[in-house]
């Protein structure tokens, strides 16, 4: 393993209540607006999109077909992006990179991006924390600091771009499986995904992003009803109500039958296939009887389960099953009908504050990798 620990760039704002924060923030009528407003014509705003999304341009210095008034204006007015490297590690021969950011307000943020042969998957975090609190997940265990603006997630998409890049690889798929819970700060992760998706900057196909939930409900509702082809991946864990909420608390509030009607309906609208993640623990929910019972609840929906053995946290008791023990699982549940794939983790060198990021990240990776 490598490591290296650029300093990182000024940032030249503190925290702000209000957005916009920085250039990721805005739409492109926002940028348009506040250029006009500066005097400039509207067909800059196209420009410096176009420098910022398609050549994901590191500093407006870079944009060296704008007049240096406009530079200027926008490097005193709106950093590019409110992130700052703090520290990148990479693993696995270099094709696992994981970058630590820091935020303007000084909280840090990771990033997973993971090379495969054919595909490069990004992995990213959505909120600072986490206010769900999974028994066994490093990011729940400090609660909810606070949400990313959409400009944050943006950026580390962009970042993850241009890492790819520097590699000679393009960013073929995105999974929103890092820190946080993206259905509990769903304005700026819908803004995100329309960021990535304008076909005036990187032009990233919905199809080619995972959202994954701890199963809010009526949020899966909303989405259903969102133009963006997203998949779904539902973090499900165990099949029973006593065993889910003891695991992930937000069943109480969502118990399995109102999440697996809110999946059915998900499907129905979207004719879209959901799937259901489940952390693997000994002991806890990697039993026969569990996995029959998984078998009975998913049987006849369109899905598909990715069992991923668990990544122990320092701190929880938690443990992985042995692989035999993983295989059981996943064969009885393929015996029963259900599609399930076990995967295993990258990057497991890399030393990680947040245990599940890098647990997470290959996790649904190949099967979004069509493009959009
Ligand atoms: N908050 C969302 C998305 C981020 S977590 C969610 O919970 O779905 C992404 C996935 O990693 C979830 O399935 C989560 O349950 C899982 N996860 C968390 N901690 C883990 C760990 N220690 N080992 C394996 N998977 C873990
Ligand atoms: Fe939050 Fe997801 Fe971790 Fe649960 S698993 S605490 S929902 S980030």
């Amino acid at each position: 393993m490598q490591r290296t620990s650029p300093d990182p760039p000024q940032i030249p704002f503190s925290r702000r209540s209000s957005r916009p924060l920085g250039f990721y923030d805005l739409t492109l009528d926002q940028l348009t607006e506040r250029m006009t407003a500066w005097g400039f014509p509207a067909f800059r705003a196209r420009q410096v999109w176009g420098w910022a999304y398609r050549n994901l341009a590191l500093g407006y210095d870079e944009m060296t077909n704008l007049p240096a008034a406009l530079r200027e204006n926008l490097a005193a007015e709106l950093p590019l992006s409110t992130l700052a490297t703090v520290r990148e590690l990479t693993a696995d021969n270099g094709e696992t990179i994981k970058t630590l950011y820091r935020t303007g307000d000084g909280e840090l943020v990771e990033t997973v991006l993971m090379l495969y042969p054919g595909r490069a998957t990004v992995c990213v975090s959505c909120q600072v924390g986490c206010a769900v609190g999974c028994a066994f997940c490093a990011t729940g265990l400090g609660g909810l600091t606070r949400n990313l603006t959409s400009g944050e997630i943006v950026a580390q998409a962009v970042g993850a771009a241009r890492r790819a890049r520097d590699r000679g690889r393009a960013l073929t798929n995105l999974v929103m499986m890092g820190m946080g819970e993206p259905l509990q700060n769903y304005a700026e992760t819908m803004e995100f995904i329309a960021t990535l998706n304008d076909p005036d900057g990187m032009n990233f196909g919905a199809r080619r992003i995972t959202i994954s939930t701890s199963g809010i409900v009526p949020k899966i509702d909303a989405l259903a009803d969102e133009p963006w082809q997203v998949n779904l991946a539902v973090s499900l864990h165990a099949p029973g109500d006593e065993l889910r909420s003891s695991l992930v608390p937000i069943n109480r509030r969502y118990p399995v039958a109102e999440l697996m009607a809110a999946c059915q309906r998900y499907i129905d609208r979207t004719g879209r296939r959901v799937s259901f993640e489940y952390a693997l623990m000994r002991g806890i929910n990697d039993s026969d009887d569990t996995a029959r019972a998984l078998a009975d609840l998913l049987r006849g929906m369109l899905c598909h389960v990715n069992i991923i053995p668990l990544n122990p946290v320092d701190v929880l008791p938690y443990e992985r099953p042995d692989p035999a023990g993983i295989e059981r699982f996943a064969d009885t549940l393929r015996a029963a009908g259900i599609p399930a794939t076990v995967r295993y983790s990258r990057g497991l060198d890399i030393d990680a504050a947040c245990g599940q990021l890098r647990a997470k990240a290959s996790e649904l990776a190949s099967e979004t990798a069509a493009p959009a």
